[in-house]
Parts: C-alpha cells; sequence; structure tokens
C-alpha cells in the first residue's frame, strides 16, 4: 500500500477509483485532457510547501531560490512557445486569469463586449452573476442565427454605439476558428483593448494548427489544461506594456502565494507543447473532431433530426444540435454515459429547453488523441456516438454491444499503464 492508502484509504480508493474510471472509458469532454506523467510528477512534489509571495527575485519570503528557477523557466518557455513579450504564470485558473487581467486593465462600472455564454461564450465574459458580470457592464455579442458563426457586424455595431473599454474574444463552445484581425480593427476604431481568452484552442496555437492571437491582442489569457494538456491552472500573456500593472493585478490584486508545484508542472507542460510530438498530437485532435464531423453529418443522423452547428469544425470539438431531435441533450449525454463515453450537454443558440436539460452536445477529441487515437479510431468513436444516439430505444442488448466497441479502443490504448498497480 502506498503512504495515502495507509493513512487515508477512503480518499485512496476514491482516486484509484477516478483512474480506471480514466482509463475504461472514452473521454471526450472537451475541455479536459490527460497530463503527462511528468506533469503529475511535479505537481504532486515538495513545492507545494513553499510560500513564494511576490515574482521570481522579488519574494516577501526567504528560500525562494529554486522555486524562482522554476517560475523563471515557465515564463521564459511560455514566451518562447507563443511569442508574447510578457506572461505571467501565477493564475490559479482560467477564471483567476480572466478576473486578473479585466482587474489590470479596466475600472468596476467600465463598458465590455464579449460572447454571450448561451452562444458559446464562458462565464467570466460577462454572465450576469459571474465577477464580471457584477463589476462591468457587459454587453454581449452573438451568433447569427442562419450560420451561427459569430456576428461581426454586431459586435462593431455594439462598439461603435457603446465605446466599451474591452473587447473580449473567445469561447468555450464554438466550432470555428475566431477573426482576430476583425476583432482589432473593431477595437482600434473606438479605443479598446482586446482581450482574448485561448483557453480552449490554445494547444493548436501552440502547435501552429490555428491562427496565433498574440500579434492581435494587447492580453491574451489561457488554461493550461485543456488542448494545452498540462496542469489545472491559467496564464496571462501581455505586450510588455500592460506587464506591471497585470503582475500586480495577479499578486497583490487577487491572489497571495502562488502554487509553485503547479507552476513547475506549468513548465514541464510548455516542454512538452514546443515538441515535434506534440504538433503531431494537436493534428490527430483537429483531424479527429473533423472526422466526427462527417459522421455526424451523414444521412442517417440528419433523418433523425440531429445536425452539426456550423456544419463542421476547425477545432478540437464538434457541438451536436439537438433541436430538432427527440432526444433532448441531457437524454443524450445519458446514453453515451451508459456505453461508456464521457461528453457533456450544452445549450445551443436560441435553444427552446431549458438548460438544464438543453438541445446540444460538445463533444472533443484532445483527451483521446493524447491516449493514442489517429483517424480509424476516431472514425469508430463517431460511428457508436452515431449509433448510440440514433437507437429507437438503447436497451440492454443494444447498449452492451456499443459498450463493448467502446471498450475494446479504451483497451487498445491504454492510459497510465505506469499507474495502474501490480495485477490490476
Ligand atoms: N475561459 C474559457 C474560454 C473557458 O472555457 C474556461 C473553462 O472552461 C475558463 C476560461 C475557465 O477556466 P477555469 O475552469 O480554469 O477557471
Amino acid at each position: 500500500s502506498t503512504p495515502l492508502g495507509e493513512l487515508d484509504p477512503a480518499v485512496a480508493a476514491a482516486v484509484e477509483a477516478e483512474l480506471v474510471r480514466q482509463q475504461s472509458t472514452l473521454e471526450m469532454i472537451a475541455s479536459e485532457n490527460f497530463a503527462p506523467v511528468a506533469v503529475l510528477e511535479a505537481q504532486g512534489s515538495v513545492l507545494t510547501n513553499k510560500y513564494a509571495e511576490g515574482y521570481p527575485g522579488r519574494r516577501y519570503y526567504g528560500g525562494c531560490e529554486h522555486v524562482d528557477a522554476v517560475e523563471r523557466i515557465a515564463i521564459d518557455r511560455v514566451k518562447e512557445l507563443f511569442g508574447a513579450e510578457a506572461a505571467n504564470v501565477q493564475p490559479h485558473s482560467g477564471a483567476s486569469a480572466n478576473a486578473a487581467a479585466m482587474f489590470a486593465l479596466l475600472k468596476p462600472g467600465d463598458t465590455v463586449l464579449g460572447l454571450d455564454l448561451a452562444h458559446g461564450g464562458h462565464l467570466t465574459h460577462g454572465m450576469k452573476i459571474n465577477f464580471s458580470g457584477r463589476l462591468y457592464t457587459v454587453l454581449p455579442y452573438h451568433v447569427r442565427g442562419t450560420d451561427m458563426r459569430i456576428d461581426m457586424d454586431e459586435v462593431e455595431q455594439l462598439a461603435l454605439a457603446h465605446r466599451p473599454r474591452m473587447i473580449v474574444a473567445g469561447w468555450s463552445a464554438y466550432p470555428q476558428r475566431l477573426d482576430f484581425a476583425a476583432f482589432r480593427r473593431i477595437a482600434d476604431q473606438v479605443g479598446a483593448y482586446l482581450m482574448v481568452d485561448m483557453a480552449h484552442f490554445a494547444g493548436l496555437v501552440a502547435a501552429g494548427l490555428h491562427p496565433s492571437p498574440v500579434p492581435y491582442a494587447d492580453v491574451v489569457t489561457t488554461t493550461t489544461h485543456k488542448t494545452l494538456g498540462g496542469p489545472r491552472g491559467g496564464v496571462i500573456l501581455s505586450r510588455k506594456e500592460y506587464a506591471k500593472k497585470i503582475n500586480s493585478a495577479v499578486f497583490p490584486g487577487q491572489q497571495g502565494g502562488p502554487l509553485e508545484h503547479v507552476i513547475a508542472a506549468k513548465a514541464v507542460a510548455f516542454k512538452i507543447a514546443a515538441s515535434e510530438g506534440f504538433k503531431e498530437l494537436q493534428q490527430r485532435t483537429l483531424d479527429g473532431a473533423r472526422a466526427l464531423a462527417g459522421r455526424l453529418l451523414a444521412d442517417d443522423v440528419a433523418e433523425s433530426g440531429a445536425t452539426v452547428l456550423t456544419g463542421g469544425t476547425h477545432v478540437h470539438l464538434v457541438l451536436v444540435d439537438l433541436r430538432e431531435s427527440e432526444l433532448d441533450g441531457r437524454q443524450a449525454e445519458d446514453r453515451l454515459h451508459r456505453i461508456g463515453i464521457t461528453v457533456n450537454r450544452n445549450a445551443v443558440p436560441n435553444d427552446p429547453r431549458p438548460p438544464m436539460v438543453s438541445s446540444g452536445l460538445r463533444i472533443g477529441t484532445p483527451a483521446l488523441a493524447t491516449r493514442g487515437f489517429g483517424v480509424e479510431q476516431f472514425r469508430e468513436v463517431a460511428d457508436i456516438i452515431a449509433r448510440t444516439l440514433l437507437a429507437e430505444r438503447l436497451d440492454d442488448a443494444e447498449a452492451g454491444l456499443l459498450r463493448d466497441r467502446a471498450g475494446k479502443l479504451a483497451a487498445d490504448f491504454p492510459l497510465y499503464p505506469e499507474l495502474s498497480k501490480p495485477g490490476k
């Protein structure tokens, strides 16, 4: 038994059960990934013991020489990875990164434009009861009802009419690329800051498979645990002129001691993200999403009333539109859960069903690509998903067959074999 198993069998059992769940099911939540073991090792290290308020070379505590080294490595690597002038690697999460970036550049009451939550935006882009919606005057922009793509004419009209201090571009559920140059042009017309939240697609940007927002934006925020594949955390990249304001907004503005063990894990993830292998991984992620969209656009699925929002994908996820389907988002999520595929239901723009039920599914490929899936395996997953959604009533026999197909893929691509206890 391990020290944890000896001391606290209840927590150890839950951790072990979660490992087995991750190993034996197919993880397709678009915001999730599997951190490499080296990242887990850094995150589980003695750096968790260290207080290091301040920044490398300017700390409020003694004994920071080694965490200084780690934090400098993380900063240098992420600047290099994205070609950014300045970086702050201390935000505890994506939400804290956004809070600090806004805190640095805005005053309470300032006007901000952000993508509506119900149209694919994130809570921190101005949802009413989030800090962003309470502190700032947020005007949401939307996707068009026709092609479900972001309405840049609306962004421009809102900007000209309300002269915001900041425009936020970025999304949690949107399957297409953003036009950063168009956002920049609009921001310049009204003297607004442009902040891009690339949390979802940062891994694709790092691999050069998605346009980079860095040349266009004043500030770029991201999480490190989605396509980027690192530990759970946040980062703020910026132009040099904003670095001082941003650093002081993170600490002492928003946070106390940084999580140096997580910063060490971020540094490891940035090293991995600069590798050739990472490019190949992100390419499989994209190819997988395309294969999934292709299967879900086939005639048999279309006849059931289900379709793919925007008619495809240019990123790591597919949004399934169930507005015309008898199956609602919750039923679809439950069906897939039953056969061992984890996804999340998601409201689609102009969703007729209540948010707890919803009419959409968000399905992502990063975690399975990390597991080693290529196009062939993604085609098989896509077919399993299509058949699960199409089944008239998913009876036990049919569910069992689909579950076996999903289970075979999981068995063929073992996850974290080095973490499994011998004999398991
Ligand atoms: N920004 C975007 C676009 C996101 O999708 C998310 C999380 O889903 C976040 C920020 C927040 O990240 P975290 O959950 O680490 O606070």
